[in-house]
């Protein structure tokens, strides 16, 4: 069976670390390869790879850096299929999906290529008598990500081409569960002529995890995954003085008014709550039916719900694949039986669902519940899975209630013909990407994405111009030249004059 390694200053390595994971095929249930868990060692090799790449790197001019990502860039477009093939085998979601994925981190990319024009300062002439002030901003050193199994593509470069672009360097620790396509970015980089070291990617759990937390030379943290490393990762990261945001998890409400769309609302609540299995961050799971909204909504859901059209991502056709694993799956299938027993009503069953040809893969069928209490485990867990679950609610006011009292608040939608409602439900609302009439408002590359309350820790959001900030300090300069007569020693503090 394939042993994924790692990549460390320039080369594919396997690391001194005897500890390895096997790697599942989810469609199949069973496993395609098995990945090296780096020892503290190996981290430690890329992070003074890193390091010792970091000061030609940073003051490679950022036009210099920008054409090797341009380079990087094109060889991504070629790419794209191989990548999308690599995540629908290593986590289960369909082809059409994997392909949008890397669409979306390539558009990250294209943000960072304009990044001279990011990175350009502030100048100020004439602040004193002969003297002007500028700001600019500096690479911080060696910066890590951590990142979750659902987005093996995207989410690191949501990461790594804007940290690159403003002259840092990187060690990426991507998901054990679908290592592949972090290799596959390491050798495009290359291929596109960035130097060695600039670029490492490290396997691994929790031991290498925490080695990036603790070592004295990674400067600052991205993390993405769920709520409790999250919270975790930004105690630990700042506790040793790293900047550090760290994305968490997500129970995202869309709220379908009376007045609204209903064929739009049950098409969009299908691909939220059901596209990638329901393994999104940005995945619908509590839909809020206000008023007589909910009847229409249940019967349309539940008709459309029973025939998604489930299989192995590579098969045409398929709307939803297998979740990862089948811890996943069990636990799945258990919150359902759970918000069975706590009364919520179970509209569609997808447990025990089986797909022919594929009978050990890790399938959940399209699930949904009505009738579900803030109360239930199904609407206070964040399920990861194709479960929806319909919460009914008398008008627009409480349902601000609820979403504002959720502890989550990553995305949130609201369905309405009603500008003035949307209006306030935008303002109102507690929560950090909101949509009107769109699910999954999740932002451009040059707009930047995060969540409020426990979705996020720190104070940045992800890529974009909050990136930009994230990955760069500011400096602040005053500059004199001997041109001008000194007015002689001054004891009292500096003013203009
Ligand atoms: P996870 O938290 O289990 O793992 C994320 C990363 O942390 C992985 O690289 C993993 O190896 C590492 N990790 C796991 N346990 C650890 C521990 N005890 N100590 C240190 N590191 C540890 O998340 P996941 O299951 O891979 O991904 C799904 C979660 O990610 C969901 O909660 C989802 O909402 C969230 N997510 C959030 C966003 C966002 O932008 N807010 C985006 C994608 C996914």
């Amino acid at each position: 069976m394939e042993t994924i390694g790692h990549f460390i200053d320039g080369r594919g390595v396997e690391g001194g670390s005897a500890r390895f994971a096997d790697v599942y095929n989810p469609a199949r249930g069973e496993p395609c390869a098995r990945v090296a868990l780096a020892d503290s060692q190996d981290v430690n090799a890329a992070v003074a790879a890193a390091n010792a790449a970091f000061p030609a790197w940073a003051a490679t001019p950022p036009l210099a850096r920008a054409r090797v990502l341009f380079k990087y860039l094109q060889l991504c477009q070629q790419h794209t299929d191989d990548f999308a093939a690599m995540v629908v085998r290593e986590h289960g979601k369909t082809f059409p999906d994997a392909q949008g994925e890397v669409a979306r981190g390539i558009e990250v990319v294209e943000f960072a290529v304009g990044i001279p024009q990011m990175l350009k300062g502030e100048f100020t002439d004439q602040i004193a008598r002969g003297i002007d002030a500028w700001s600019m901003r500096q690479p911080l050193g060696v910066v890590a990500g951590i990142t979750p199994f659902n987005f093996p593509v995207m989410v690191p470069m949501w990461m790594f081409p804007v940290a690159i672009a403003c002259g840092n360097t990187f060690v990426l620790k991507p998901s054990e569960r679908d290592p592949s396509p972090s290799l596959l970015h390491a050798r495009l980089l290359k291929e596109a002529g960035l130097p060695d070291g600039v670029f490492n990617v490290v396997q691994g759990d929790k031991t290498a995890v925490d080695a990036l937390l603790d070592h004295p030379d990674v400067q600052a943290l991205s993390f993405v995954g769920s709520t409790p490393i999250a919270e975790y990762i930004y105690a630990r990261g700042t506790a040793s003085g790293k900047r550090v945001q760290a994305l968490g998890g997500a129970k995202n409400h869309m709220v379908v008014m009376p007045d609204a769309d209903m064929e739009m609302a049950v098409d969009a609540l299908m691909g939220a709550a059901y596209g990638s299995a329901g393994e999104r961050c940005m995945a619908i799971s509590v839909a809020v039916a206000v008023g007589d909204a909910g009847d229409r909504l249940v019967a349309s859901l539940a008709e459309r719900t029973a025939a998604l059209k489930i299989g192995d991502g590579m098969t045409p056709g398929a709307e939803m694949g297998p979740v990862v694993t089948a811890a996943a799956k069990s636990r799945i299938e258990k919150l359902i039986g759970e918000g069975v027993e706590q009364g919520a009503r179970l509209v569609v069953d997808g447990r025990g669902h089986r797909v022919a040809g594929c009978e050990n893969g890790f399938f959940v069928g399209g699930t949904l519940f009505d009738h579900v209490q803030p109360s239930m485990s199904i609407y206070k867990e964040e399920i990861f899975g194709p479960v929806l679950c319909v919460v009914r609610l008398p008008d627009v006011g409480s349902a601000l209630e609820l979403i504002n009292a959720n502890e989550y608040g990553n995305g949130v939608a609201v369905f309405t013909r009603d500008g003035g409602v949307a209006r306030e439900f935008v303002r109102q609302v507690q929560v950090g990407m909101v949509g009107v009439n769109v699910p999954l408002p999740v932002p451009m590359a040059f707009n930047s994405f995060g969540g409020w309350k426990r979705s996020l820790f720190g104070d940045h959001h992800a890529y974009g111009p909050e990136g930009v900030r994230f990955y760069t300090r500011h400096k602040a300069v005053m500059q004199r030249w001997p041109n001008t007569a000194s007015s002689g020693a001054e004891f009292a503090f500096p003013q203009m004059k």
